[in-house]
């Protein structure tokens, strides 16, 4: 493939899906994508026997939402029961079904448009599309149901919903909601709901047919104003983000409840996915912010479900320090770290490190996320002001 004269970019896309998989130091990583971060619990109680019997054991979660298993023995046979399990709907479009969603859209009153079905029309629309299977992995859409919560990820390609409406095909009512349209968090335009996934769509191909080796619209230049100028245009009503809250129990509109369940460091175990599929009805929703949404719960039963995710060791004190806390791969999974981070994290919540300069204090006092990482890249690291702890060949460094 090419490499680029300018960035020194190689061609070729790598991220990690279901059937291209990373070969990671410590073993085959495989992803799989889950648009709208929504699981059944049957898909999720698959993907625990699959992480238990193929890989090592956890599934992590990541910034998109999405899922991924390392240590696999067998990825073919990982792949192949993911299929079989409704995870993996097109071989070639599995890595660019990237869509994330406002995890209590259609649920919570706080939202101003249901864009669950958006998200199934949207997935559906980009497999359909041939041209589209070559999106750099990377691709990003979101889907905001006028929270502001998904809006903060900086997608390629943004849907706000800004006024009241339902979506085609929803059974409760006519269509009708407008959303802005934003590329690389720029608003751009407006498009009602029915119009929506086309434009979304339409954007996304215009990105592939003038991407030349960028694989984000921001890498562009002039990105979002070259994309807009070929699609529709009205002006756009700029919204607002809010910062997502991570833990905690949220009220429903249907006067039931939402348990936010932090997973510390992202990484469930099969027991805790498990549990995580026998608290709730039918599904889940994973969060970017790599918590777990336990929707539809009767109100009496938030009491319990908590008690019964504590003793597994996951969180929903919105106060822990897990809250705050994320960790790249490190030791033994990165031939690049220079320390198990994801251990020295854990025990930094746990008692705070003593020895380490500085962490004890950090982790006493209220503030933003702290990331830690086992050397210079930082990958995972969230957006925004972080705290960052990262591992040098003389220990760790701790900059604000
Ligand atoms: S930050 Fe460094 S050590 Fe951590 S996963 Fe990335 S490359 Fe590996």
């Amino acid at each position: 493939m090419v490499i680029s004269s300018v960035s020194g970019r190689a061609a070729r896309d790598a991220c990690p899906g279901a059937l291209q998989v990373h070969a990671a130091a410590d073993g085959a990583l495989a992803r799989v994508r889950v648009p709208g971060g929504a699981l059944t619990t049957d898909a999720l109680r698959e993907l625990a026997a699959c992480a238990g019997e193929l890989g090592n054991g956890v599934i992590e979660l990541t910034s998109r939402a999405n899922v991924q298993v390392r240590g696999l023995a067998d990825p073919a046979a990982f792949a192949a029961r993911m299929a079989a399990a409704g995870l993996l709907p097109s071989a070639t479009h599995e890595r660019v079904r990237n869509i994330v969603a406002s995890p209590l859209s259609g649920r919570s009153a706080t939202g101003v448009l249901d864009v669950r079905p958006l998200v199934a029309a949207l997935d559906a629309g980009l497999c359909e599309r041939p041209a589209l299977a070559d999106l750099p992995g990377r691709f990003l859409f979101a889907l905001d149901d006028g929270t502001g919560d998904v809006l903060g990820l900086g997608a390629d390609v943004t849907l706000a919903a800004h006024s009241v409406g339902h979506p085609v095909g929803h059974p409760g009512g006519h269509p009708g909601g407008d959303l802005t349209l934003l590329l690389a968090g720029e608003p751009v335009s407006s498009v009602t709901a029915d119009a929506a996934v086309a434009v979304a769509l339409a954007a996304a191909e215009t990105f592939q047919s003038i991407r030349g080796d960028a694989w984000r619209v921001a890498e562009l230049p002039d990105g979002p104003a070259r994309i807009a100028e070929r699609l529709p245009r009205s002006a756009p009503v700029a919204p607002a983000a809010a910062d997502p809250r991570k833990g905690g129990v949220f009220p429903q509109v249907d006067g039931r409840v939402a348990v936010d369940v932090i997973v510390p460091l992202g990484r469930l175990t099969t027991a805790q996915a498990g549990l995580l599929a026998d608290l709730t009805p039918a599904e889940v929703r994973l969060t970017p912010w790599r918590t777990v949404m336990l929707p539809d719960l009767v109100p009496e039963a938030a009491g319990p479900v908590t008690a019964a995710l504590a003793g597994a060791g996951l969180v929903t004190d919105t106060a822990s320090p897990y809250a705050r806390l994320s960790a790249c791969t490190g030791r033994p999974g990165c031939a690049k770290a220079l320390a198990d981070v994801q251990a020295d994290a854990l025990r930094w919540a746990e008692s705070g490190t003593p020895g380490l300069p500085g962490l004890p204090e950090l982790r006493e006092q209220p503030g933003g996320p702290v990331h830690w990482a086992g050397c210079e890249r930082r990958c995972g690291r969230p957006r925004g002001r972080v705290t960052d702890v990262v591992a040098t060949p003389g220990g760790y460094r701790v900059s604000h």
